[in-house]
């Protein structure tokens, strides 16, 4: 058993969807579960459309949507398909879109709150996207089984970052498993095809979301949940390499890691993983391997349980859209276990991150994601006992493993404003 997982970028047109049919045909042999995320920024464009119907602007959440159809009736028009197939995979797209309106029509009716109101149409973007690679690989004789990730994924009812239930998916995901593999024809290779980064709130039945970039995890769940012997992440690069080749040219692939090193560039913001994927496959020993849909045949990066060598690799990573808020108790107090057991619980509620933290006798630092419908809730349950001064155009630097000489050379002519230094773990807060 193994999951592969394909993400927004290697499905972004239709020569990326398929490819992915290729891909699987030639390396997905014996049973597989496929992930597959949104195409191309769709979850950047549902972002949009979510704000619109949220500040009721109905004729830009209108406009927007007819952007996304046309986005991706351009990714399925090039498809290689006789002109039936073409129709049909346009019906298949024009019926998950009334979809999206019937849904968008019934929650501006309501009124439903930000951060729920994204999950209910965010997950679009995957359900889309599956629909249309399925629709595809059913015109090419691809034998699968489409299923509903919100089946599958139970979660907790923290939107925009939900957290799964661990019994009741493992179980849930073995039973379909089960039933799937039994009703499959003989030899017919096995193949389940589903949604990356969303589930289903247990309790209201509504959906929910794992968090931006989360499909690396819906694969690493699954695969916990399957003992799988691997997953598969395709992406556009060789492998994790020792800083983004986006910003760093030079970046240099690192052709195996240890959980523990890969855990720590997550944690740090290397955003080829999502940072959740790591603990559930290092928990039962199975392998993650990034491998590049460009060059298949390369052998990309292997996380698993290598024998440690104490030896980390130096990298870098920059995480951009940063914001530093400076706390400072209003009536002088020490900022003591109680008040950073209240700045902590409010992070914890609204699901914002402390990417790096610092405290003196009364003021607190925290580094976090320039997210405004996470942070502003924070900022407004600490108002009341903290003067805040926000500071937002920033990037978090963290700089593992380096050098001096290379710590100097990667920070030279950089503003810093605030720094923190753990070990082998320098971080910078920099001025964009
Ligand atoms: P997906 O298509 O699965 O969503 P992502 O775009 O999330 O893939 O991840 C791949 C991108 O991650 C690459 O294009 C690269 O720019 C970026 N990236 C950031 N840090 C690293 C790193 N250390 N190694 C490789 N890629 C990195
Ligand atoms: N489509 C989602 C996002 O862009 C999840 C993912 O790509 O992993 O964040
Ligand atoms: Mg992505």
């Amino acid at each position: 058993m193994r999951v592969f997982k394909f993400g927004g970028a290697s499905v972004q047109d239709a020569e990326g969807i398929a490819r992915v049919h290729r891909l699987v045909c030639k390396y997905g042999e014996g049973p597989l579960w496929m992930v597959v995320s949104a195409m191309g920024k769709t979850t950047n464009q549902l972002e949009t459309l979510v704000q619109a119907v949220h500040r009721d602007q109905w004729p830009q959440a209108m406009e927007i949507l007819g952007q996304l159809h046309e986005a991706h009736q351009a990714r399925i028009l090039p498809l290689p398909v006789n002109t039936t197939d073409s129709k049909r995979l346009m019906n298949v797209l024009e019926d998950w879109m009334a979809k999206l309106k019937a849904d968008l029509e019934g929650m501006r009716a309501k009124q439903v709150p930000y951060n729920c109101l994204y999950d209910q149409i965010v997950v679009y973007g995957e359900l889309i996207s599956t629909a249309l690679v399925s629709a595809y690989f059913e015109i090419q004789g691809f034998v699968h089984t489409w299923v509903d990730a919100g089946d599958l994924l139970v979660t907790d009812a923290t939107w925009r970052d939900a957290r799964i239930q661990w019994e009741e998916t493992v179980s849930k995901v073995k039973a379909f498993d089960a039933l799937h593999r039994g009703a499959a024809p003989p030899n017919s290779g096995t193949c389940v095809l589903t949604q990356g980064f969303m589930g289903q709130d247990a309790v209201s039945g509504l959906r929910t979301t794992l968090g931006r970039e989360g499909s690396d995890f819906t694969a690493s769940v699954l695969a916990y949940a399957l003992d799988a012997q691997e997953v598969c992440v395709w992406k556009d690069v060789a492998g994790v390499m020792d800083a983004d080749p986006r910003l760093f040219p030079m970046a240099r692939i690192l052709p195996s890691l240890t959980y523990r090193e890969a855990v720590e560039m997550t944690y740090y913001g290397a955003s080829v993983i999502h940072p959740r994927t790591i603990q559930p496959l290092q928990n039962k020993g199975i392998p993650l391997r990034v491998r590049s849909f460009l060059n298949p045949d390369e052998g990309g990066t292997v996380i698993g349980e290598m024998q440690d060598q104490g030896r980390f690799s130096p990298c870098v990573i920059v995480k951009k859209n940063q914001c530093l808020l400076e706390l400072v108790s209003k009536d002088f107090s020490f900022v003591g276990e109680e008040g950073l057991a209240m700045i902590y619980k409010a992070l914890y509620d609204q699901g914002l991150k402390a990417n790096l933290a610092r405290h003196t006798a009364v003021s607190f630092s925290l580094c976090v994601d320039n997210d405004p419908y996470k942070r502003l809730p924070v900022q407004d349950i600490l108002l009341t006992n903290f003067g805040i001064q926000v500071t937002e155009g920033l990037s978090l630097w963290t700089l593992m493993h380096q050098s001096d000489k290379m710590r100097s050379g990667l920070l030279a002519g950089k503003q810093i404003l605030f720094e923190q230094h753990l070990g082998n773990v320098d971080q910078y807060v920099v001025v964009d």
